[in-house]
């Protein structure tokens, strides 16, 4: 169908659609059902019998299947279906986990997943992209996606970047009205808007002509299965590192064969034992862990309202140093409620809570009728009329459809009695000349009744009174003098220090012939008609948040377009600013080169009055000097620095499509605090990877030692291929995993932020690992030396007497592995999860040991309470020996 060269009215009856209510949701709902989801058709995906497979595809793990094979054509059936089962139950653990990771990623993927504002039974909504139907009404601003092909019905100096669809980076002016040319490329269709293509000025409204696969997209969808990065640093760090232990096990493995056989052991139990200790040595199941690890704590962000794009994030928040927020809305409540007018020499408050039009003017604290005062009434209107924002009831609230700081304009203006629609019929908007925050002011042309047409402009007063000619006082019009601007600048002063956002609203009147093409042109010989004085309180929790930032090493910095003496205030009220630092402004920073910036950044806690483009300059001039930026945004002009900082952050509420895209980090609420602890997760998913790297190192260190020392002193085989493989899956898996759920250590956010470069073993954890496991070995084999006692007889029993020191040397371990400093530095029961696990893996050995049908199956022997004591002793040695030293040094 040709949308594109139909007018608006025959576009509606041929979709059936309704321009005022939009589509029902019952008609939506049927839509959605007969031509399905408005989405691009993913590649394949894995299936779970396949990825069920490939859990055996691992080297070791089909070289023991094929010596398992063998002993079990031997005759040694119970081995042979023991192992098969054993292998089998460790592939389902494999599967499952991984089944787990896979499915918390895509379930983040959909958080993440684009929103459209559609017009449905009447009413503006937020809706899933996904759930756009043909016929919908979509409105989208500057900075939005487009999220499906539409035609454009109404436009706003709507200016569209479409280089995705055409290659051309320029953006493309776009109307309402049909085009005629035969046969339009796309790019040539200037009143229809495509789907990904992006909203770069001005906004409109467009009627849905073509949703998923039936896009303009969709016909090159398959050009786009563009993969983001969903590894992280430390799991491919891991992985080079898996290989390298492979080797070394493979090696290891290859030795205890070599001495044991030199020793007169026999080749094919040799052979056996060989392969069961190098699937046990190897570590084969830590990046399904570490994945698990990412996800669920991943997950945990999400209940702390986070929203992770990118899980290489999660590492790297772990390593900021700086903090780089924007102030309204994220370190402020955004909820604006304008306290103060003042215009030409007088000054007025106004009281009322939060968006209740109901409030009272007061002049030198009298109480006025706001109506008889012409400059205020001019204000008001003004401000009402110049603003994009909706006042609606929602159940019990009243809430602002748009922007706060307009919301708070309409607010203060139905105080006073006026109604933005009644206003609506006495003045036609004819033009708007949208606000952004590089010109940080708005402009409309209106017409009143009379036919009298003006410039309204509102915005930053600084930048406003340098456009204004001529300002009003006492009713007249007055050239700007020098005593004039001291008095504006006198009363931007005075509200900015009470911490107030400030808006000056200007006007000029223009003759009906004028042609006025942008905003260059409308914007100045302005008339300066006053300010309005707005407060947005500080989110309460955010103080606290910059002090344990603080302590963690981590500084905060304000970004704001505000005025320098507003943030100063607010910055000063959260703890931000301090005697040390100082603010900088975005006219000093625009003169500075790279080199002084950077000389400069680091004393700076308060960026004020900048534009979205130094954010940019801020990130690089932190960088060079070595920090890791967390910057947040949530503009379209915001985009570059969110994606050069270190941890891009957008805002999940006001953040438009383009910054979120850029964004490695959404957070939900768009809280300052909601970082922090962010911050203080990534700290402990990073931390409990390490806990459960060390502890399955460490327990393999051991098994392959108890091993080598056994053949080297040429002793019998101190344990099983059966027990080997058992440790492997129940004593090392579990707790593993309880361990990457564990809870952060108390002084976790008051440790400096981690070096990214460090490598896994830092920090003392290689010498943790060599030093435990070593211990671990030796206790085993010791165990093993006092019941064996050099008496073939009693092998089966020495065996189960090591067996059981293993695990229960491992078990207690698991417990040091919390804690950066020692066993006796935590609460040992205070993560569940890992006493379940360990409670688990005891009984399961207690089984294994003392259950009759169990015992031919893993070589065990009942053991009595006196074999206990030995081995509980023993086993306690690695840990308690190096706790105790730890405890000897603290009391020092
Ligand atoms: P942040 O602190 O999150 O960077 P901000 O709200 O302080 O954001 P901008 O949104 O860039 O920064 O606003 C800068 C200035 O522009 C404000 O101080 C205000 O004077 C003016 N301003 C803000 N919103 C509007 C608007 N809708 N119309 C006109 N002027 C506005």
């Amino acid at each position: 169908m040709n949308f594109h060269e139909m007018d608006t009215r025959e576009v509606e009856e041929t979709l059936n659609a309704n321009r005022h209510d939009g589509m029902t949701e019952e008609d939506a709902q049927k839509r959605l059902k007969q031509f399905g989801y408005n989405e691009l058709e993913e590649g394949e995906k894995q299936s779970a019998l396949l990825l069920f497979f490939s859990q055996f595809k691992d080297f070791m793990t089909l070289v023991l299947l094929a010596a398992t094979l063998i002993s079990g054509l031997l005759g040694e059936y119970i081995d042979a279906i023991a192992i098969i089962a054993i292998v089998l139950i460790n592939g389902l653990l494999g599967f499952f986990q991984e089944r787990k990771a896979e499915k918390s990623l895509s379930a983040l993927k959909e958080l993440s997943a684009p929103q459209v504002i559609a017009l449905r039974d009447g009413e503006w909504k937020k809706i899933s992209s996904k759930e756009v139907v043909v016929g919908d009404l979509l409105k989208f601003i500057s900075g939005d996606r487009i999220g499906a092909d539409v035609r454009i019905m109404e436009s706003n100096n709507l200016e569209i970047e479409e280089s995705a669809l055409t290659g051309e980076s320029l953006p493309v002016s776009k109307t309402a009205s049909p085009i005629k040319t035969e046969n339009p490329g796309i790019g040539d269709m200037e009143n229809m808007a495509f789907m990904g293509t992006m909203v770069t000025r001005g906004n409109g409204v467009g009627i849905v002509v073509g949703t998923g696969m039936k896009t303009a997209m969709g016909q090159i969808a398959d050009l786009l299965q563009s993969a983001e990065s969903m590894t992280t640093p430390l799991q491919r760090r891991l992985e080079q590192l898996g290989k390298i232990l492979i080797v070394v096990a493979l090696l290891l493995t290859v030795l205890v064969v070599a001495i044991g056989v030199l020793q007169g052991q026999e080749l094919y139990t040799m052979f056996l034992a060989g392969v069961s200790l190098a699937v046990a040595a190897i570590p084969e199941g830590l990046p399904a862990i570490v994945t698990v690890a990412l996800s669920l704590g991943v997950q945990r962000m999400i209940k702390q309202k986070a929203i992770v794009r990118k899980l290489p994030a999660v590492e790297t928040l772990g390593c900021a140093s700086v903090i780089c927020s924007d102030k309204t809305g994220t370190l402020t409540q955004n909820k604006m409620t304008v306290t103060h007018i003042w215009s030409g020499g007088s000054e007025w408050t106004i009281d009322g809570v939060g968006y209740a039009p109901k409030g009272h003017f007061y002049k030198r604290e009298n109480r006025i009728e706001p109506k008889n005062d012409k400059a205020l009434q001019q204000m008001l209107i003004f401000g009402m009329l110049c603003n994009n924002a909706e006042i609606k009831q929602k159940k019990d609230e009243i809430i602002i459809d748009g922007d706060p700081t307009e919301g708070a304009l309409l607010v203060a203006g139905m105080k006073a009695g006026y109604d933005r629609t009644h206003l609506l019929n006495q003045y036609e908007i004819i033009n708007e000349f949208p606000f952004d925050s590089t010109r940080k002011m708005m402009s409309i042309i209106v017409k009143d009744h009379t036919g009298r047409r003006f410039i309204v402009t509102k915005g930053a007063p600084d930048i406003l009174a340098n456009i204004s000619d001529t300002i009003l006082w006492n009713g007249k019009r007055q050239i700007v003098s020098k005593e004039s601007t001291a008095h504006i600048q006198g009363a931007i002063e005075d509200l900015a220090s009470q911490a107030l956002r400030t808006i000056a609203i200007g006007y000029k009147e223009i003759s009906a012939s004028t042609v006025i093409l942008d905003e260059k042109e409308a914007e100045k010989n302005l008339t300066f008609i006053g300010l309005q004085g707005m407060i947005d309180p500080p989110r309460s929790e955010v103080r606290s948040a910059v002090k344990e930032c603080k302590a963690a090493g981590i500084k905060t910095v304000m970004i704001t377009g505000d005025h320098v003496i507003t943030a100063k205030a607010i910055a000063k009220q959260l703890g931000i600013l301090t005697k040390s630092s100082k603010v900088m402004d975005g006219k000093t920073l625009s003169g500075m080169d790279m080199e002084e910036l950077e000389a400069h950044v680091e004393e700076v806690s308060v960026f004020a009055r900048v534009s979205p483009e130094h954010k940019l300059k801020i990130v690089k001039a932190l960088q060079n000097r070595g920090h890791i930026v967390a910057m947040t945004g949530d503009g379209i002009n915001d985009a570059p620095a969110i994606k050069a900082a270190d941890i891009g952050i957008a805002m999940g509420i006001t953040g438009t499509d383009v910054a979120k895209e850029a964004s490695s980090l959404i957070l939900l609420d768009d809280n300052f605090a909601t970082i922090k602890s962010a911050i203080k997760e990534g700290r402990n998913i990073y931390e409990n990877i390490r806990k459960f790297v060390r502890y399955l190192l460490a327990s393999n260190v051991g098994e392959i030692l108890v091993m080598l020392f056994a053949m080297i002193m040429a002793l019998p085989l101190p344990l099983v291929p059966i027990q080997i493989l058992w440790v492997n899956l129940v004593t090392d898996g579990l707790p593993a995993m309880a361990l990457g759920l564990d809870r952060p250590e108390e002084d976790v956010m008051k440790r400096k932020p981690r070096n990214p470069k460090e490598g896994i073993f830092s920090r003392g954890l290689g010498w943790k690992v060599v030093s435990r496991g070593f211990l671990i070995g030796i206790v085993t084999l010791l165990a093993f030396i006092f019941a064996y006692d050099g008496d073939p007889e009693k092998l089966a029993y020495a065996q189960t007497v090591a067996f059981a020191t293993l695990v229960l040397a491992q078990l207690i371990h698991v417990f040091d592995c919390r804690s950066e400093k020692s066993v006796f530095a935590r609460n040992p029961f205070g993560n569940k999860y890992l006493v379940g696990a360990v409670i688990s893996s005891l009984l399961l050995m207690l089984v294994v040991i003392y259950w009759e049908p169990l015992q031919p199956i893993f070589h065990t022997i009942p053991i009595v309470p006196r074999d206990w004591l030995m081995i509980v002793g023993l086993s306690a040695v690695p840990t308690f020996l190096l706790g105790f030293t730890y405890l000897a040094r603290k009391t020092k």
